[in-house]
């Protein structure tokens, strides 16, 4: 069996090869728990949970690292603002732990609803600081860190290829600089550690041997990462906005830390949008998945209407697209509550479903190889197959539940009935035309009507 996935680093799919034989270390980059995660932010967890679960199918054991940054993330990349979580804090009137907790425990539940697997691992970035001291002193002893009034930063111009991860022109960017660099040596250095303004203000401040302060944002991700997964690990994941910035200077701190680069495989998902735009949580992040159920969705067709794109190309939401994503989902579950288990498995199909899922997570694929076997008048094995696809889809696709019914059609069946009833079954048979129409059939048993979707 071969695993392909596409690398960022190298843009090119890839032959998956672990360090290890039959584990796979992931790192996965987490949420900032100053606000809810939108549905943009949950779509990079699926695809997470995807990359996880395919490679648990072809037989990995994985160890996933998830961090949850409740420090030191501000409100621009470039190191400038305020931090995220003290500025929610502080308009809340929370303690920043408090806040953190809030929002992490609400991203949880959204991973139950949207059957997203939990890490093994849940880093929180403020209890490794003295890790994070220890990691620059490091770099400090290596020659890559210079301070100035607000901070540490790390001088990107002593690792040579920088800007290879997000094909950035760094030499251009650096002879074409017309933004002020206050006192940083090079326009793509960044913080490994600010120092508090003043003392007492900031909620989560420490003290380090350089002056009381917090960490940088991309430092935890390096040290976190490497701790629970060694100074080689097999991959990180993270949403496309990670490359530019995040990434790139995780990958330069993790090559000076230690001496070579530490990840094999960086895979990145595509965003979310909405007329054209990247669902943001800084204007507003559209919807949480909570808002969706509230509006009447189930949660799974999220999950499903995600598998209609590439996890590579960009998706674009609206509620009408998820309403034809809960329409597809629901009709594939009830068409299947209504096949028999044979007892075996359909091995043809299945193999289509691996090829697609193998090529770099080919899930559009995978659900049409799903769609022509259920299509499939003379296929046999439809439901073995389909429960170990469901491993991979994380659909429920056999757990039986009762068939949602639009609420025109359940009154077409109460009238039906009162027809039935009153013996009237010229009225009776007009009926089952309508709902016939309307997609639905209904069936006759001595405990009253069954309704199917046709
Ligand atoms: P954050 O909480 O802002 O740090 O983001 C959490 C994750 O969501 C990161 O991996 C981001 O890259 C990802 N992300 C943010 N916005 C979107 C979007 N519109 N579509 C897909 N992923 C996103
Ligand atoms: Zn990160």
């Amino acid at each position: 069996m071969v695993i392909k996935l596409y690398n960022t680093l190298s843009r090119k799919k890839e032959v998956f090869k672990p360090i290890k034989k039959g584990q796979v270390g992931i790192y996965t980059c987490g949420p900032t728990v100053y606000s809810y995660q939108h549905i943009g932010n949950l779509r990079s967890y699926i695809f997470a949970d995807i990359l996880k679960k395919v490679l648990e199918y072809g037989g990995y054991r994985v160890k996933q690292i998830i961090n949850v940054t409740d420090v030191g993330h501000l409100t621009s990349d470039a190191d400038a603002g305020e931090d995220k979580i003290e500025k929610a804090a502080e308009k809340e009137g929370k303690k920043t732990k408090d806040i953190a907790r809030y929002y992490w425990k609400i991203f949880k539940d959204d991973f139950v609803k949207l059957n997203i697997s939990e890490p093994s691992v849940w880093t929180w970035a403020s209890k490794y600081i003295q890790d994070q001291i220890d990691f620059i002193k490091v770099l400090d002893k290596k020659g890559f860190v210079y301070k100035t009034s607000d901070g540490l930063y790390f001088d990107t111009s002593k690792i040579k290829d920088y800007g290879k991860m997000a094909n950035l022109d760094v030499e251009g960017l650096r002879a074409g600089k017309r933004v002020d660099l206050k006192e940083k040596k090079n326009i793509t250095d960044f913080a490994l550690w600010k120092f508090s303004e003043k003392a007492g203000i900031r909620q989560q401040e420490w003290d380090s041997p350089w002056g009381l302060g917090f960490p940088g944002w991309h430092l935890e991700c390096s040290v976190m990462s490497i701790k629970h997964l060694g100074e080689r690990f097999d991959i990180h994941t993270g949403g496309l906005d990670h490359v530019p910035v995040h990434h790139s200077n995780e990958r330069a701190q993790n090559i000076a830390y230690a001496g070579h680069s530490v990840v094999n495989y960086w895979i990145h998902g595509a965003f979310l949008v909405f007329k054209g735009e990247k669902i943001s949580k800084s204007k507003g992040g559209l919807y949480t998945v909570s808002e969706l159920e509230d509006k009447g969705f189930n949660s799974l067709s999220f999950r499903y209407l995600c598998f209609n794109v590439h996890y590579r190309s960009p998706l674009n939401f609206s509620l009408k697209a998820l309403k034809g994503a809960e329409d597809g989902y629901e009709r594939l579950k009830n068409i299947l509550a209504d096949i028999e288990d044979d007892g075996s498995v359909n091995k043809e199909y299945l193999s289509k479903f691996e090829k697609c899922i193998f090529d770099d997570l080919d899930m559009p694929g995978a659900l049409s190889v799903l769609w022509n076997m259920i299509r499939d008048k003379k296929a046999s094995g439809k439901i073995g197959a389909v429960k170990e696809m469901d491993k991979v889809f994380g659909l429920d696709l056999l757990k039986k539940e009762k068939v949602k019914v639009p609420e025109v059609v359940e009154k077409l069946v109460k009238k039906r009935e009162e027809a039935r009833k009153s013996g009237d079954w010229n009225k009776a048979d007009q009926l089952r035309e309508e709902i016939k129409e309307m997609g639905y059939a209904v069936e006759d048993s001595p405990s009253g009507s069954k309704i199917k979707p046709n």
